[in-house]
Order: structure tokens, then sequence, then C-alpha cells
């Protein structure tokens, strides 16, 4: 079996395990237990200069090959290039993109060094796999250094349309660096189709064949059990008192203007104003842990939270009710697991997502005699994956009230019928096949 090569921007810690990793970590550590791996990537740390080797750490089968970036590096790779500027723009935000020439070249200079330390330690028969926006040229700096292996990329996050990508400056020289892969692989059709067109608009036909879509899925068993753990312990029991018998409606996202924040609060304020038997019997629960907290976007978006949580608690609060509860804090994996599965409703209303996971996971999360009903966004990757769900347009906050009393007056035939699909697809399109489908096709061409 060929040693895979994992290329990501971020390396997991070899010491975080289980219910503390991300979930693309758990699925991949899965899917490559029986193979020799090595895990390349940025180590998180900051040195005065980029490292030229890296550090390498072995547990097992699997080696970990971090390399430290310089400070000036770190600002305009990551900070700059793609968290300002590739970000917004793959999430079809270009209002929101900065474009600096130096952040370009500095994350192209990352991808440089990551392929020049990366290559010496290839063998002939290695398969890379490059994840994500932060690494679009390193397949060609890993061919510059002379490499030859089959090399893979995958987007977790959407791909827009031609027109709107190439408005990015250098953005030609993006889609050409992606020609050097032998398998692209993004989330969805109309990601596909929209790569595609990019590719062949920059004069890369044969490479638009190669791009293929592989939903990203979740370990759907592992959270059920999870979810069904964490129901019967003391945090979920404390939690489902404090509701008094009131519906519950759960969010759950990282505090981003992708994720559709203040036009879902707005939705839950005219749910309350326009279908007024709900008042003083729902209770909506955001979880929004602060990310990119030093980012003056998301510092805006915030204050903006803020405010919308104060006017509906202020407007329609009762002494013994407050309709909507708002953390920043992040919660374990378990404890979100549990509020899950006691939720009447997910409220899943992203202005686009690659895939969306939490989505997934309320599904997986669902008491299969008394399931929850799914409120979700048409421009989440998942929405072709969950034809159960009730789809909106994020940016229609009446819509989203209407979905919500759709939703919290839905009958359980109906809630049972809508889900029980949604469950089976999710047990069967799981994280550990797409990494297994994703790495037939690197080992399938010569
Ligand atoms: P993104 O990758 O853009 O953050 P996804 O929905 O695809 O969005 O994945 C988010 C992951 O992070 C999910 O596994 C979700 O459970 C987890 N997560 C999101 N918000 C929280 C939170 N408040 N506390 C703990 N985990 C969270």
């Amino acid at each position: 079996m060929n040693r895979l090569i994992i290329v990501a921007n971020r390396v997991p810690n070899p010491r975080e395990r289980g219910a503390t990793a991300g979930g693309l970590a758990v699925a991949l550590r899965e899917a490559i237990a029986h193979r020799q791996a090595l895990w390349f990537g940025w180590s998180g740390q900051t040195a005065e200069a980029t490292a030229a080797a890296p550090a390498e750490t072995r547990q097992g089968r699997l080696t970990y090959a971090t390399l430290d970036l310089g400070e000036e590096d770190y600002r305009r790779y990551y900070r700059g290039f793609a968290n300002a500027t590739l970000w917004p723009t793959l999430h079809y935000r270009l209002g929101l993109a900065q474009f600096s020439r130096e952040d370009y070249i500095g994350y192209r200079k990352v991808n440089a060094a990551f392929a020049a330390a990366l290559a010496p330690l290839l063998r002939p028969s290695d398969l890379v796999w490059a994840h994500d926006f932060h690494l679009f040229p390193l397949g060609s700096e890993l061919r510059r250094q002379g490499c030859r292996q089959r090399l893979g990329f995958f987007l977790h996050v959407p791909f827009p349309p031609y027109g709107l990508f190439s408005a990015l400056p250098r953005s030609g020289e993006l889609i050409t660096d992606l020609a050097a892969y032998d398998v692209i692989g993004v989330q969805t059709e109309d990601d596909a189709a929209n790569l595609r067109a990019a590719l062949i608009a920059e004069n890369q036909p044969e490479a638009a064949t190669r791009v293929a879509a592989y939903p990203i899925g979740i370990n759907a068993e592992g959270f059920t059990a999870l979810a069904e753990r964490a129901i019967l312990g003391q945090e979920t029991a404390r939690f489902r008192q404090s509701l008094v018998g009131r519906a519950l409606v759960i969010g759950v996202d990282r505090l981003d203007y992708t994720k559709g924040l203040p036009q879902r609060f707005c939705g839950y304020g005219q749910l309350l104003a326009r279908f007024r038997q709900h008042l003083s019997r729902v209770t909506y629960l955001q979880v929004a842990p602060v990310s990119r907290g030093d980012v003056a976007e998301y510092r805006s978006l915030r204050k903006e939270l803020d405010e919308w949580v104060g006017r509906i608690n202020g407007q329609q609060a009762e002494p013994d009710w407050v309709p909507l509860r708002y953390m920043t804090r992040a919660v374990s994996r378990p404890t979100l697991a549990g509020f899950m599965r006691l939720a009447r409703v997910g409220l899943v209303t992203p202005l686009r997502d690659g895939m969306n996971l939490v989505a997934k996971e309320y599904v997986a999360a669902q008491d299969p005699e008394d399931p929850g009903a799914l409120v979700l966004s048409r421009f989440a990757g998942a929405a072709p994956q969950l034809p159960g769900a009730l789809l909106v347009n994020p940016l229609d906050p009446d819509e989203i009230a209407e979905a919500l009393d759709q939703a919290l007056t839905m009958p359980r035939e109906e809630r049972l019928a809508r889900w029980r699909p949604m469950a089976e697809e999710g047990r069967a399109s799981g994280a550990r096949a797409w990494c297994l489908s994703f790495i037939a096709a690197l080992e399938g061409g010569g």
C-alpha cells in the first residue's frame, strides 16, 4: 500500500484524540489507520523566520512533520491572503475581500517553503493529498521541486462562479496552479461545475476533466453514540430542566460572517412577532464561539449580534422567559451532541458553506423515535444531501420565520418521514467513506 502524505495548513496535535480533535483529523486518522502516513503542515507556532526543515514526531505508522512560520509569513499568508482574501472570495463575498500584492507574494512564498521542506521527505510511490484553500499553489511548487508523485487537492470551502472568482487579482495563476494536481476534489456538483468552467476559461481543459465532487461526511455512528450518552448526563439534564417544557431551537456555528447569524436572529425575531402562539413556548440557544477575534470584520459582527440579542430579548422576554440564549464560549462535543438531541429544531442558515457539518451532526444526534426538524440554508453544501430538511433562503428573515413555525408545529409522523432517509444517508456517506473514495481516485490512474 502506498504511503499517504496529508498536507494541510494545520496539523493536529498528536496528543489530541477522540472528542477533542477536529472531525477531519478523526476521519483521516481512521481512514489511514492501516497505512504508512505522513501529516505535513504548519505547526501553529510562529518564529522569527519560517523554518527550512520540519520538526518530526512519530506515532506508530503516522509521522507528523510541522514547520514554524515566520511572523511576517504568518501575517501575509495566513491572516492576509488566506483569511482576508481567499476566504471571503470563495464564499461569494467579494465586497469583504482585501487584496494586497505583498500578501499574495507571502502566500506563494509559504507554499514554496512547504514544497521545499516536503520534497526531500517524499518517496517515489507516495500519494500526496493537499487540503484546502491555503494550498492552491502547493502542487505546482512540488512539481517545480521535481516531484513526480500523484498529487491530489481537496477544497473544503465553496468555489464560486468564474465571473466572481476572476475579479480576484492573480486569480488566473491560482487556477493554473490547480492543473498541477492529478485529482481535484470539491464538495458539491455546483462547485465542480464552477471550477471546471474556471479551468476551461484559463486554458486548462484537460485539468477540468480531473475535477469531481466528493461530499464530506461525519462519523455519524460516533456522533449518535455521543448524543445517546450525553442525553443521560447531568449537564443535559440541567439544561432540560431550565427549559421547563419549552421547545428548543439550536444553532451551533463558529462566529463567522459566512454563517448568516444576523439574518438568523432577525428571522427568529420575526417568528416571535408574526407567530404569536410561540411566545413563551420556545427557547433558541445559539452557541457561537469567537473565531478570528483579532480581525475587524469579526469584531463588528460580534457587536451586531450583541445588539440583536439585546433587541430580541428586550422586546420579547418575560420575567420567566428569555427567548434567545446566546453563548460565545466553545462547548465540548459531547455537550453539544446532547443539546442537539434535546432540540426540537436545528437551525442552520449559512449564507454560503462548503458543506456544513453541523447540519449532519444535528441529524445524527436525533432520537429515532422522536426526531427534531432541520431548517437548513439552500446555500449549504449539505443541502442536496439532506432533502428532508426545510430549505430556506438565509437572506430572507421572513422565510426563516415561516420555516421555524412549520418545524415547531410539525407532527411526529412528518418529522420521522423527513428524518429517516437523511439519517440513513448520513450513515452511508460518512467521513471514512469520503476519505477512502478520494484516496481511491488518487491511487486510480498512472
Ligand atoms: P466550519 O468548518 O465553517 O466551522 P462546519 O459546520 O463544517 O463549519 O464544521 C464545524 C465543526 O465545528 C462541527 O463539527 C461543529 O460541531 C464544530 N463546532 C461548531 N461550533 C462549535 C461550538 N460552539 N463548540 C464546539 N464545536 C463547535
